[in-house]
């Protein structure tokens, strides 16, 4: 095991940091354990480019060791306990993890790369505030009253109502751009339904959320109801998807896994929410307020240094204010500060891994061979997996710039004349998750929120998400829903129940 050398920053990492990395394991039931076959495999810093840790190699066997301890969990004392029980664990949960944030936070930066700030408002703060949020619904799960019309025998008399009964074992898979996030949004509306887990972390990233499963266990969740397989997609993920124990499926990555992932969930009518990939738009009308240009790019585009699934990476700017719009994002873009996630001033960051920086290098090399025009230009640090960004003018819509997820700090202007033809190029992608329209104009707003195809239209903002916002793509971005209280019906099913009476 090696800990990157470090830029001068890593003697400000917590010595309970340095610890942990020494040897992070899964969690099945109540152990701490290795994979059994005993194998590891290395998760690396991406700010240098050198291993960070060693982290097991789970298998189908580990998974089906966590699936039993969840089975015997959800069958066993969780769902004895009661909800406000439940409630109450969670919340610890959230306390602990503000407890150990910075610690939580420096394990992320290291680990993914991305800003230390980024990893205290959203890895672990807004985490934190999630857990709390759900927290609330277990106590508030209700079904309804029903009357109904059946009328044989004659003499007898019905009623019916319905009951949420938490759904089983859910598999949680995550991706590596917000680890620690992206694992609460799942875990916490499952345990707030009544549901236990196996979550099983991008390979990339798993770190925080081994971190997370020691704290479910010191906030005294009952063996068995969290569970932690790390691996790679198809010797831990794959097995996980398959598991016959398994109820239901919750999954954000990639569209092409997603695909993968629905087709298995249906060979067994397993239940599945898809949180898959985008290619956000964002629309500017002349009348949009040019004071919020900058955060256009630095929120909506470049946050996560574009590695969100919301990125606005396609600018669309009407002719009036298209070369104003230009000067200005191009100007935001030059100024980002490139370096470590460890320097808080830092705003673009390494991608996750050397593989995701070469898969990025290679599209933005591929738009400059198809005749798009680069306007930065700019460097990035040699050691590490830096990519500077880039904006793009000139580039036609069935280009790949155009067409394919990135997934890094890559973004694309392009000008319109007539509303319409920002609409239909705005559409013209396979993806749906998010998008946003920019305009003073009330009429404007009301008539084009509508026409776009996506599970959330931000107007005057992009990228924000909200725990009680429901949250989701349409088209190729997924299906279902995360956050909100319809979140937690991803993990409940439905029982009716009819009572006759003479
Ligand atoms: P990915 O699809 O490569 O991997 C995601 C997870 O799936 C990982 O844990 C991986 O190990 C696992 N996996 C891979 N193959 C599998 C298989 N055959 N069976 C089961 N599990 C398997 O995605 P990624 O590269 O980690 O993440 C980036 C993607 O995630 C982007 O496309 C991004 O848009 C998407 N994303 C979507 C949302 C959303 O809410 N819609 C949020 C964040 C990220």
């Amino acid at each position: 095991m090696k800990i990157s050398p470090p830029d001068a920053l890593v003697s400000a990492i917590a010595p309970a940091v340095a610890d942990f990395l020494k040897a992070p394991k899964m969690l099945i039931g109540r152990d701490q354990v290795a994979a059994a076959k005993g194998a590891t495999y290395p998760v690396y810093n991406p700010a240098t480019g050198l291993e960070l840790a060693q982290v097991p190699a789970g298998t189908a066997e580990d998974v089906d060791l966590a699936v039993r301890a969840a089975q015997a969990a959800f069958t066993g004392p969780w769902s004895q306990m009661l909800p406000v029980t439940r409630q109450n664990l969670m919340l610890k949960l959230a306390q602990l993890i503000e407890d150990n944030g910075e610690e939580l936070a420096q394990l992320e930066t290291l680990n993914n790369g991305k800003s230390i700030m980024l990893s205290r408002l959203v890895e672990v703060q807004s985490s934190a505030e999630y857990i709390r949020y759900m927290a609330g619904w277990a106590t508030k799960i209700q079904g309804s009253t029903l009357d109904v019309s059946i009328a044989i025998p004659p003499g007898m008399q019905y009623q019916a109502y319905t009951r949420k009964e938490a759904v089983g074992v859910v598999a949680a898979i995550t991706p590596w751009n917000f680890p620690l996030n992206m694992a609460v949004w799942k875990i916490a509306p499952a345990l707030a339904a009544g549901c236990t887990v196996v979550l099983k972390p991008a390979e990339e990233t798993p770190l925080t959320s081994m971190r997370l499963a020691q704290l479910c266990l010191e906030a005294g969740f009952p063996e068995g109801v969290v569970n932690v397989i790390t691996g790679m997609g198809e010797d831990a993920g794959a097995p996980l998807v398959a598991h016959p124990g398994i109820a239901k499926i919750t999954f954000t990555g990639s569209t092409e896994t997603g695909k993968l992932i629905g087709v298995q969930a249906m060979k067994d009518m397993k239940r599945v929410t898809l949180e898959l990939g985008g290619k956000a738009p964002m629309v500017m009308f002349d009348d949009m307020d040019l004071d919020l240009l900058g955060a256009a790019a630095g929120i909506g585009a470049f946050f996560n240094s574009g590695q969100t699934c919301c990125a606005g990476t396609r600018i669309y700017a009407q002719k009036g204010i298209y070369e104003k719009a230009l000067e200005v994002i191009a100007n935001v873009t030059r100024s980002l500060p490139i370096g470590p996630g460890l320097n808080p001033g830092n705003q673009i960051n390494p991608v996750v891994s050397a593989r995701h920086q070469a898969h990025v290098k290679a599209c933005i090399a591929r738009g400059i061979e198809q005749g798009a025009k680069p306007v930065i230009g700019g460097s990035a640090p040699e050691a590490g997996f830096y990519v500077a960004p880039e904006l793009f003018t000139d580039v036609r819509q069935d280009m790949g710039l155009m067409q394919e997820e990135i997934f890094g700090p890559v973004v694309t202007m392009t000008p319109f004349d007539d509303p319409e033809d920002a609409i239909r190029m705005a559409n013209d992608t396979r993806y749906g998750l998010g998008a946003s329209i920019w305009t003073s104009d009330l009429n404007k707003m009301m008539r084009y929120v509508p026409r776009i195809q996506a599970g959330t239209v931000w107007v005057n903002s992009h990228n924000i998400p909200d725990q009680n916002m429901p949250f989701g793509g349409v088209k190729q971005s997924g299906i279902g829903r995360e956050h909100g209280a319809g979140a937690l019906d991803n993990y409940l099913e439905t029982k009716s129940v009819c009572i006759a009476y003479r």
